[in-house]
């Protein structure tokens, strides 16, 4: 009787280590993934909600439980993805080439070798809002202004030291330059405590919503006669800001600037099936997709390939040849 019982024991014993070694396939298998965004009334933010979104409503079949943190944007999403803190981000096209080269912030680091691109998402551009109080009309007007130029870690710093400089304006020494995130930019020029900043976003975003709808009268100044920049940047092209999303602005007219696209990557360490299941879903439907925001109107099978410069990852290619996007 007393073998019995020890022998049981023994049994219960090896049968919970048993468990507690079984491949993760054979029990309820769940991948988590999170994807790196923006600031909350940037369009980053709810960009990986709806991917997020459209995933997780195929739980059931891929076993992916998809979340979305808010970052501090494209620099910091690069950076997270290559450390292996997040699988995936969203960054800016320009933000994306660099890291593929190893220019701007990746100079010292070098190219970011396991950098994969997924598809491209909705285009952004460089918009600079400024107070009507200050007369600033163009972006020469900056000079000697306190102005928000973006957050280290963000995209639009990089855009907004470009357009500086190409407008003859060194961003140390010519102008009161800020450094905070673009959802803290509206409240400080409604407060009167900048006269301008830049954010490089698509439209219609919850932040220039916020700078243009408050007491003080304000403005989305154009950034116009840039040949020689997009001349001097691929990554750069001309772009427009529809001013019928702001109606609060001063100014009534579609604002010329120039852009980028926003991208979503990922790194090469991240399993095949799980950006295949990503790419397939939002490409699955993605009229859909299209429906969760206004800022992806434009968005088409074809054009979600472009603007993309580390090669794609194998997983969404796989997608691609399935479907006759690529060869
Ligand atoms: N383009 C910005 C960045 O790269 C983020 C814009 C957004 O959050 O929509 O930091």
């Amino acid at each position: 009787m007393r073998r019995i019982l020890i022998l049981s024991v023994i049994l219960c014993i090896a049968l919970v280590f048993a468990a507690g070694s079984m491949p993760l396939s054979a029990q309820a298998k769940t991948t988590f993934v999170t994807i790196g965004t923006g600031g909350l009334t940037g369009v980053y933010y709810p960009t990986g909600g709806a991917i997020s979104k459209t995933i997780n409503k195929k739980r059931k079949i891929y076993g992916i439980r998809c979340t979305v943190e808010s970052t501090s944007g494209s620099v910091f999403n690069v950076n997270a993805v290559m450390s292996g803190d997040l699988e995936f981000g969203i960054v800016q096209s320009d933000r994306q080439y660099q890291a593929w080269k190893g220019l701007a912030e990746w100079k010292q680091k070098g190219p970011q070798k396991d950098l994969r691109s997924v598809f491209s998402l909705h285009p952004e551009s460089v918009t600079l809002v400024a107070a009507d109080d200050t007369g600033i009309k163009g972006i020469k007007d900056l000079r000697g202004k306190r102005v928000n130029i973006g957050n280290p870690g963000s995209g639009q710093r990089q855009n907004a030291i470009d357009a500086l400089k190409y407008a003859g304006i060194r961003f140390q020494k010519d102008l009161k330059a800020e450094s905070v995130k673009a959802a803290e930019a509206p409240g400080l020029l409604q407060d009167g405590r900048i006269a301008a900043f830049f954010y490089t976003v698509g439209h219609p975003s919850g932040a220039i919503k916020e700078a243009t709808a408050g007491r003080r009268k304000v403005r989305i100044v154009s950034i116009a006669g840039v040949g020689k920049l997009l001349a001097e940047y691929p990554y750069y092209a001309a772009a427009t800001i529809p001013i019928k999303f702001y109606p609060a602005a001063t100014n009534k007219e579609d604002v010329p600037t120039f852009g980028v696209k926003a991208t979503l990557v990922t790194s090469a360490k991240v399993p095949d099936e799980v950006v295949y299941a990503i790419t397939k879903e939002v490409f699955a439907d993605l009229e859909a997709f299209k429906k969760l925001h206004p800022a992806y109107q434009g968005l088409t099978r074809h054009n979600m390939l472009e603007g993309l410069s580390a090669p794609i990852h194998p997983g969404a290619i796989k997608y691609y040849k399935e479907v006759g996007l690529l060869k």
